[in-house]
């Protein structure tokens, strides 16, 4: 197998002594040191000044749906709220869609992804449910990434939550379940209450399955807590949070998921970071990707926009995007560049990562290497 030195460059690996020189082998950082020490390898890659991150780990995505909601957007812009409901547009562009269309506009969304860095993606269900059409978004999400979570209690179809809940806690768990890596439910009014969530959430913790939440997005509520109880992966969103959230995010050791593309794109108030961030909460930064409420897969945009609006510094916003969205899925060898690390790697067009919140919107990435493979 080649063996590949990196050097000439700066790196960000999440290892306590800098690093001026990487060796990537089999797939792997084999080894990280100083200039002078390199070993021999069987090819060098020189730098030319260029800046080195672990790959991007989006730990948040919905990328299986059909139709897009671009009228919904610009009525939006132009003065209206949004509420929860919007999701059902998609439902039923999803239900029309066949697999293969599907896949065909997951795939695209996901090289749009590696693209911009993102070498691992987490992919919700939640625009099918149905038994049958939960399935099959959850078959898409699995041909294109192994992180692949069920969502079924999106938003009730039908409107009655009750009877739903027990539909996705039972039928629809049973035909989901061997697909996915993990479980989310939304707990928000106009979704699904708290002892929903936790009917849904248990019934797949109990199949082995991770816990996500998507809590306190829209109005202080109990899904941050609900996280905690059930020893949650993660609580997504986290937008209106108390300090007693706060403290329990921290003492739970739940992720905080923030994606403040949903509240750029939805003109909301962003999430708490620097509160979250100062109560030594780990923050995990992710796109939300999503047709109705943050149609983006950038997570340079994020980081940005975590920048600018949500008080983070770059050094912040770059761990939340990589070591933050590792931790949210579970993953230990993604998101840093230690040796024995997955090498996957950005290269920026740039000395340093600051570069991606001082030069928004401009695509700074020189490369990307998933798995010590050259994709981009
Ligand atoms: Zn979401």
């Amino acid at each position: 197998m080649t063996s590949t030195l990196f050097r000439g460059g700066s790196f960000v690996t999440w290892a306590d002594e800098p690093v001026e020189a990487l060796v990537v082998e089999d797939g792997r950082v084999a080894w990280t040191g100083t200039a002078a020490s390199a070993p021999a390898t069987d090819e060098v890659l020189h730098l030319s000044g260029r800046c080195v991150l672990p790959g991007f780990v989006d730990s948040h995505t919905h990328l299986v749906f059909g139709g897009d909601r671009a009228e919904e957007f610009e009525a939006r812009i132009t003065g209206t709220a949004y509420a929860a409901g919007g999701i059902r547009t998609t439902v039923a562009a999803t239900r029309a869609a066949s697999t293969q269309e599907l896949l065909a506009r997951a795939q695209r969304l996901a090289h749009e992804a590696l693209r911009s860095g993102t070498t691992t993606l987490e992919v919700k269900s939640g625009y099918g449910l149905t038994v049958e059409d939960e399935r099959r978004c959850l078959e898409v999400a699995r041909a294109i990434t192994p992180h692949a979570t069920f969502l079924g209690a999106h938003v009730a179809p039908d409107g009655d939550a009750a009877v739903y809940t027990s539909l996705v806690a039972g039928e629809m768990l049973d035909a989901c379940a061997p697909l996915a890596t993990a479980v989310d439910a939304f707990c928000e009014e106009g979704a699904f209450d708290v002892d929903q969530c936790r009917e849904v959430l248990s019934a797949g913790k109990e199949r082995g399955l991770g816990v996500h939440v998507h809590a306190n997005q829209l109005r202080p509520g109990p899904g941050v807590q609900l996280a905690a109880e059930l020893g949650a992966l993660s609580a997504d969103h986290c937008t209106h949070l108390s300090e007693a959230d706060i403290q329990t995010l921290r003492d739970a050791d739940v992720v905080a998921t923030l994606v403040p593309g949903a509240e750029f794109s939805t003109r909301s108030p962003y999430a708490p970071a620097r509160r979250l961030l100062d109560a030594g909460v780990l923050v995990a930064l992710a796109t939300d990707c999503n047709p109705g409420t943050s149609f983006t897969t950038s997570i340079p945009f994020v980081i940005a926009l975590a920048c600018r609006e949500l008080g983070m510094t770059p050094q912040e916003a770059v761990l939340a995007a990589t070591l933050g969205g590792a931790t949210a899925l579970g993953q230990d060898d993604i998101g840093h560049l230690r040796v024995g690390a997955r090498a996957d790697l950005v290269v920026l067009e740039a000395p340093s990562p600051t570069w991606l919140a001082y030069r928004p919107g401009v695509d700074l990435v020189h490369s990307v290497f998933k798995d010590g493979v050259a994709v981009r």
